[in-house]
């Protein structure tokens, strides 16, 4: 069997590399002209999402990469400094390797694409796909070069705005802008604030939300989410990084003075915002003989910090179905029918915490850090917490059996 991959972000390269240990033939085809170690801020790996790297020999990679930080305790805060509560995720209880990590998303992207490569993968950069053909009996994909692939199954994990998404439902729902734009990066200057180790600290301001951690090299990551109701892009582009600069710090005028020490330490070149969308529900993340795994089937709302580790799960989970379940149709079919519960699950209970983000007005942020918050944080306490996401593990050498 052959397969196409398409998009060298997160789950393409992990997808790839799980397909060569199955004995599948596969390229991957990434629209960058390179790796891009400098594309994107930070994101988090969670246990459920390390496991998966482990089991493909790609978690010390991941580990030793720049800027891989331990993040298993998120500290909150009102924009003024007071603690409104904390969640420790426990996983520092897990074994060895699998306590929650931020990483520098270029740096990981460029990493797994390197894991790939050493495991028999081909990735190709500066080959963007525009259209696939499934025949029935094999995909063809057209690149933007004028190019083709033929294989036997295509994969896209082309991210939110998918391209194979298009082409195997041309009527599936757009991509929905959250209301939210996302923007954030690292600054290293003497006396920034700290955070205790393995630490995050989130603020939920007045009129934006802030993330920062601090790294035993004294490097601050940071990210700034602001409510944006109408989403203009040009409006976006037009404005420059001093513009949007100057916005983040006014944003947080007269709140945390950490905020402002950090976002003022930071290049301008951060300052660069991406409108965060989700993808509704799709009615196919399949069809024929090409599947979608990752963004591309199922955005999830930024505050899961599950994006990542879903799509790592999606690509374990869809090369045991093709090797396991004989007929790629049939393989495409099973694959969807295992993740799909999981992965709805997940989104539902992110979106309500994302909803939050999105109060400005006095009255509600009172009663959001006063009464909201804290509910939230004491039933965290008293539930099962994460550990429904974080223990589920997807052994790739594990036999996929019969699936109704
Ligand atoms: C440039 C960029 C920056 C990001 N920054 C952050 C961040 O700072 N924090 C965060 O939490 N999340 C960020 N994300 C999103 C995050 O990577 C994903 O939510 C998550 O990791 C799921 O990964 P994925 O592999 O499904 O998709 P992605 O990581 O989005 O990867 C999709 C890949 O497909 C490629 N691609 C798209 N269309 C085509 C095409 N037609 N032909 C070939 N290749 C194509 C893209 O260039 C990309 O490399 C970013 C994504 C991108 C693309």
């Amino acid at each position: 069997m052959r397969a196409i991959v398409i998009g060298s972000g997160i789950g393409g390269p992990v997808a790839a590399t799980a397909l060569r240990r199955a004995g599948i033939d596969v390229s991957v085809h990434e629209a960058h002209a390179g790796p891009g170690t400098t594309l994107g801020a930070q994101l988090n790996l969670a246990p459920n999402g390390l496991a998966v790297l482990r089991t493909l020999g790609l978690l010390e990679a991941v580990l030793a990469a720049p800027g891989t930080i331990p993040n298993s305790t998120i500290d909150f805060r009102s924009g003024t400094g007071r603690r409104l509560g904390a969640i420790d995720d426990g996983s520092t209880a897990l074994e060895e390797g699998l306590q929650s990590v931020s990483v520098r998303r270029g740096e990981l992207q460029a990493a797994l694409a390197r894991a790939a490569t050493g495991h028999g993968v081909t990735v190709e950069y500066g080959r963007r796909l525009v259209r696939h053909t499934d025949t029935g009996a094999s995909v063809v994909a057209e690149f933007e070069d004028g190019s083709t692939e033929e294989a036997d199954v295509l994969i896209g994990a082309d991210g939110i705005h998918s391209r194979v998404r298009r082409g195997i439902d041309p009527s599936a729902p757009a991509p929905v802008y959250t209301g939210l734009l996302d923007q954030g990066g690292w600054t290293t200057a003497p006396g920034l604030p700290t955070t205790p180790p393995s630490t995050s600290r989130l603020v939920w301001g007045r009129r934006a939300f802030f993330g920062y951690q601090s790294a035993p090299d004294g490097t601050v990551y940071w990210f700034v989410n602001t409510p944006h109701r109408d989403l203009d892009e040009s409006t976006l582009r037009s404005r420059d990084a001093a513009w949007w600069k100057r916005s983040a710090l006014d944003l947080f005028t007269g709140q945390m003075p950490e905020i402002t020490a950090i976002l003022e330490a930071s290049e301008e070149h951060w300052f660069a915002p991406r409108a965060v969308h989700t993808v509704p529900t799709l009615p196919h993340w399949v069809r024929g003989r090409v599947g979608l795994l990752g963004d591309a089937a199922h955005a999830l709302p930024n505050s899961s910090g599950q994006g990542a580790s879903m799509a790592l799960e999606d690509a374990a989970t869809l090369a045991a179905c093709l090797r396991d379940v004989a007929g790629p149709e049939a393989a495409l079919a099973a694959y969807e029918r295992l993740r799909r519960p999981r992965v709805e699950r997940i989104i539902a209970e992110g979106t309500q915490r994302g909803d939050l983000k999105l109060i400005t007005n006095p009255v509600g942020v009172f009663l959001r850090d006063r009464v909201l918050l804290p509910l939230v944080f004491r039933m965290v306490a008293r539930t099962e917490g994460h550990s429904w996401i974080f223990d589920h593990r997807v052994d790739v050498d594990a036999r996929v059996g019969p699936v109704s």
